[in-house]
């Protein structure tokens, strides 16, 4: 029986949860400042965008 689930999330940003969570709103990026890019490189946490999906009421 294979009962092997792998929950590791390699994400970078452990503030990012899957969009469609009930609890959860766009915020500006905190890696970029919500501009998209990182110098001229677009930023690996938004993809680029220069949003995150974050939960609403966590810590922080
Ligand atoms: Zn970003």
């Amino acid at each position: 029986m294979a009962d092997t689930v792998n929950h590791e999330d390699k994400s970078d940003n452990p503030d990012e949860v899957p969009a469609g969570m009930p609890a959860s709103g766009e915020n500006a990026c905190r890696h970029c400042g919500g501009s998209g890019k990182i110098g001229t490189d677009p930023c690996p946490e938004c993809n680029g965008t220069g949003i995150v999906v974050t939960p609403i009421g966590g810590a922080g």
